[in-house]
C-alpha cells in the first residue's frame, strides 16, 4: 500500500485506521532519526490544497498569500507555481519574495504604517499598491504620488475573533471620504478599499457587513466625484480547525461570494490569506525529555514548548491538537510542559495521553500558522528546525471536493 505521508499527517488522528497511523508513526519516526528534534514537518502539499480550496471558494478574488504566518521560502515557491499573489508587509518580506524571483506585479504592501525608508524599499522593489489609514500616512506618500496606488484601510471592529485586527489599524468608515478627498487634493491615486475583519473569523458575518459598507463608500465617492474606486481587498481571517471544527471554507465564503455580487460590476477583488494556507502545513514533533509525579498527576517536559514552536498558545490565543506518537495504553490527564525554566513554559494544563517514557514523541498538528514565525530561543533552546516535504507537485493533492 503506497501512502502518501502528508496525508497521512494532516488527517485528523480519530479519521486515521489503525494500520494508517502506525505508518505514519514510522514515518514521522524516520524524519525525527535523520533531522533531530524538535522538528517542524512543512508539508507543500497542504499548501497547495489550501490554496486550491479557498481559489474555488472565492471565484473571481485575486488571493495574496499574507507572509506574516509563515515566512518561508518553500510556502512562498509552492504558491508562486500554483499561479499566487503575495500580500507583504515589512521589508524582510520584500526581500525574501524577491529572492525567490516573485514579480512585483504579484504583490501588494499592506502595512498601514510605515518609515520613509520602508515605502521606497517597497517601490524599489517594484510593489506599488501600498495601504494608508490616516493623514499622517497620506502625507508620506507625497514624493511618491507619480508611482503609487493606495488602499484606504477601513476598521471593522470585530468582537468574535480571536485577533481582532481592526482595533489597531484602519479608519473608521466614516471618515473614509473626507480621507479620499484629502488624497485627490493632493494628487495621490487610491484605487480602492481594504479590511482586515481579524483572525481566525468563527463566521462570516463581518466580512459581509464590511463587503456591504466598502460597497456604500465607493458609491458615495462617486456621487461627491471623487477619482473613482475600483478595488475591493477583503483581507485574511479564514478560520481552520484547531481543536473546535469551523464551517467548511466553501460555507464560510458562500455569504461573502453573495456581498461581492453586489459592488459595482467590475470590480478588482483580492484577499489576503494567512492562516487557512499556513496553518495545515505543518505538523510538530517534539521528545519528551523528563518526567515527574506532581500533585497526582504525570508531568512530562518537552523540547520543545511556548517559547518555542508552541508560542502561538501565547501570541494567537490558539490551542493545537496534540497527541502522542504512542497510542498505546490507557489515557490520564497529565500536564505538557516545555524546556525553558519558566513556569509560563506550559502548553496543554490538562491533556488525556497514555503514560509516556523519555524520548517519546509528541505530535502538534495545524502548527503552521503563527508558530515557529513568533517562536524564541528563550534559554538557548534552538527554535525547532523545518523539514520539508512534498516540494515537487503531487498529483495526490487534488482539492478535497467541496460541496456546490
Ligand atoms: C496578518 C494579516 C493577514 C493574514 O491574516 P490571517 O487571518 O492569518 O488570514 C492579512 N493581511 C494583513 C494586513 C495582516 O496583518
Amino acid at each position: 500500500m503506497q501512502l502518501n505521508l502528508l496525508e497521512v499527517i494532516h488527517t485528523p488522528a480519530d479519521s486515521l485506521d489503525h494500520q494508517d497511523s502506525l505508518i505514519e508513526a514510522e514515518r514521522i519516526k524516520r524524519l525525527v532519526a535523520i533531522h533531530g528534534s524538535p522538528l517542524l514537518i512543512l508539508d507543500c502539499n497542504a499548501v497547495r490544497r489550501q490554496y486550491r480550496a479557498l481559489q474555488q471558494a472565492l471565484p473571481g478574488v485575486q488571493l495574496h498569500y499574507a507572509l506574516k504566518p509563515l515566512p518561508h521560502a518553500d510556502v512562498v515557491t509552492t504558491l508562486m507555481e500554483e499561479g499566487a499573489c503575495f500580500d507583504l508587509a515589512t521589508n524582510g518580506e520584500v526581500d525574501l519574495v524577491a529572492s525567490l524571483g516573485v514579480a512585483p506585479t504579484n504583490t501588494i504592501h499592506t502595512h498601514p504604517i510605515k518609515r520613509d525608508s520602508d515605502i521606497r524599499h517597497a517601490l524599489g522593489f517594484g510593489c506599488n499598491t501600498l495601504v494608508f489609514d490616516n493623514q499622517d500616512e497620506l502625507l508620506k506618500f507625497v514624493p511618491y504620488r507619480d508611482q503609487v496606488k493606495l488602499l484606504l484601510r477601513v476598521s471593522f471592529r470585530s468582537l468574535a475573533t480571536k485577533v481582532d485586527l481592526s482595533k489597531k489599524f484602519g479608519c473608521r468608515p466614516e471618515d473614509a471620504l473626507s480621507l479620499l478627498a484629502q488624497a485627490a487634493e493632493l494628487g495621490i491615486c487610491v484605487t480602492g478599499l481594504s479590511f482586515h475583519v481579524g483572525s481566525q473569523a468563527l463566521d462570516p458575518s463581518k466580512h459581509v457587513e464590511a463587503i456591504r459598507a466598502c460597497g456604500e463608500i465607493i458609491r458615495q465617492a462617486a456621487e461627491l466625484g471623487l477619482p473613482s474606486l475600483n478595488t475591493v481587498d477583503i483581507g485574511g481571517g479564514f478560520p481552520v480547525d484547531y481543536v473546535e471544527p469551523v464551517l467548511p471554507i466553501d460555507t464560510f465564503c458562500a455569504p461573502i461570494r453573495a456581498a461581492l455580487a453586489t459592488l459595482p460590476a467590475g470590480t478588482r477583488l483580492l484577499a489576503e490569506p494567512g492562516r487557512f494556507i499556513a496553518a495545515p502545513a505543518m505538523t510538530a514533533v517534539a521528545t519528551v525529555m523528563g518526567k515527574a509525579q506532581r500533585e497526582g498527576k504525570w508531568w512530562y517536559y518537552l523540547d520543545d514548548g511556548v517559547y518555542g514552536s508552541y508560542s502561538g498558545i501565547l501570541f494567537d490565543h490558539t490551542h493545537y491538537p496534540i497527541d502522542s506518537l504512542n497510542f498505546f495504553g490507557e489515557r490520564q490527564p497529565c500536564v505538557l510542559a516545555g524546556p525553558t525554566c519558566d513556569s509560563i513554559d506550559v502548553i496543554e494544563e490538562n491533556i488525556l495521553l497514555p503514560e509516556l517514557h523519555n524520548g517519546d514523541l509528541i505530535i502538534g498538528r495545524m502548527m503552521g500558522a503563527y508558530t515557529s514565525a513568533t517562536a524564541t530561543e528563550f534559554n538557548f533552546f534552538r527554535k525547532a528546525s523545518i523539514v520539508v516535504i512534498n516540494q515537487t507537485h503531487n498529483q495526490d493533492c487534488a482539492v478535497v471536493p467541496l460541496s456546490a
